[in-house]
């Protein structure tokens, strides 16, 4: 059987002085610290009486664009699709404007919304996006539904966000395919506009 050596402490451990092993040192330097953040700007939001204005990026409850009134969509159900839990409903009918389409009827489950922003990425027409409103407080679950004329909002209330889209849009799309003009319109707001369109 060989030797057993106990070795008393390593290398990591450091001896404490006196004053550091009554620990007064660091409850002061703790105190000293609290005291510092008195004198600072308070950054608290006294919420829900105070409200704070969110960035064009942030991603709030989901809108529908309206423009005169009317909403840009064009039924597409693209939105419907594309939604993770299913919390969009809706029903299209047709028209005798340019759009040809419009929903008859739109739904929105806040309730079950994740706000991953998945219905504006898909959207064709820009018609659905990511609004500030983070404000999203329900006394019952028959308030959380927003139908059509709840989720509009007027588009120049949303320019922010819609010039945020469009300032994030992929600048390399019709740039490394050579789109013809004509066929690459792919939004009724393009429609006599097919300069725009080739962008
Ligand atoms: S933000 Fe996401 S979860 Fe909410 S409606 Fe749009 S796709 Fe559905
Ligand atoms: S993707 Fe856009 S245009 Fe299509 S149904 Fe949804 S909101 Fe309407």
């Amino acid at each position: 059987m060989g030797q057993v050596r106990i070795v008393s402490g390593t290398h990591q451990e450091r001896n404490l002085t006196f004053w550091e092993k009554t620990t007064f040192p660091i409850v002061l330097k703790g105190m000293a610290y609290t005291f510092k953040q008195m004198f600072r700007e308070n950054v608290t939001v006294q919420y829900p009486e105070e409200k704070i204005v969110l960035g064009a990026e942030f991603r709030g409850r989901p809108v529908l664009v309206a423009e005169h009134g009317q909403e840009r969509c064009v039924a597409c159900g693209l939105c419907a699709r594309a939604c993770p839990p299913l919390a969009i409903s809706m029903q299209a009918a047709e028209t005798d404007d340019a759009k040809e389409r419009y929903p008859s009827f739109f739904e929105i489950d806040m309730l079950r919304c994740i706000y991953c922003g998945l219905c504006e990425d898909v959207c064709p027409e820009e018609a659905i996006v990511m609004s500030e409103d983070y404000d999203n407080v329900y006394l019952n679950r028959k308030d959380a539904i927003y139908d059509k004329q709840r989720l509009m909002v007027d588009s120049e209330r949303l320019k922010p966000r819609l010039e945020f889209l469009r300032r994030m849009r992929n600048p390399n799309f019709g740039v490394i395919y050579q789109f013809d003009k004509e066929n690459n319109i792919h939004s009724v707001r393009d429609r006599g506009n097919t300069s725009a369109a080739a962008h």
